[in-house]
This record gives structure tokens, sequence and C-alpha cells, in this order.
């Protein structure tokens, strides 16, 4: 299993300075909005460590740490 970590200091989610390309990236939908609209939610059981997200992430902000 594979466990991604989006780093809240460089997500510019919050400030609207990205419109969550790691999230399209996904090929499991493995990374959602929550109801709110406010945060991004991982869904590790899904991930299968591809790096997809990572690779699009203009921030650098997501970190993969196999385990
Ligand atoms: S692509 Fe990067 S900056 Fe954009 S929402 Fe995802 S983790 Fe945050
Ligand atoms: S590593 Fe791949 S499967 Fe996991 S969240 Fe990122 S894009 Fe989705």
């Amino acid at each position: 299993m594979s466990h991604i970590i989006i780093t809240t200091e460089e997500c510019t989610w919050l400030s609207g300075n990205c419109s969550a390309e790691c999230a399209d990236a996904c090929p499991m939908d493995a990374i959602s909005l929550s109801a709110s609209g406010n945060f991004l939610i991982v869904n590790s059981d899904k991930c299968v460590g591809c790096e997809a997200c990572e690779e699009v992430c203009p921030e650098g902000a997501i970190l993969i740490l196999e385990c």
C-alpha cells in the first residue's frame, strides 16, 4: 500500500492558485475535494503509488511514501 502526503505549506489549493491538478491526474480517483470544498482528501486505500499526482503538482507539494 502507498500513502501520499500533501504538504499544506506548499499546496496552493486553499489560496485559489491551483485547480487541483493532482485530483484530475489520479487514475484511481484517490484524491477528492471535501464536501465543503475547503480541503483535499486522499484515500490511501485507493492509491497505487503511480506518482501521477506528484508529477503534475506545480508546487512540488506532494510527497509519496511507500509503506
Ligand atoms: S496539484 Fe499540488 S498545489 Fe495543487 S491542489 Fe494538488 S497538491 Fe495542492
Ligand atoms: S500516487 Fe497515483 S494513485 Fe496515488 S494519489 Fe497519486 S495519482 Fe492517485
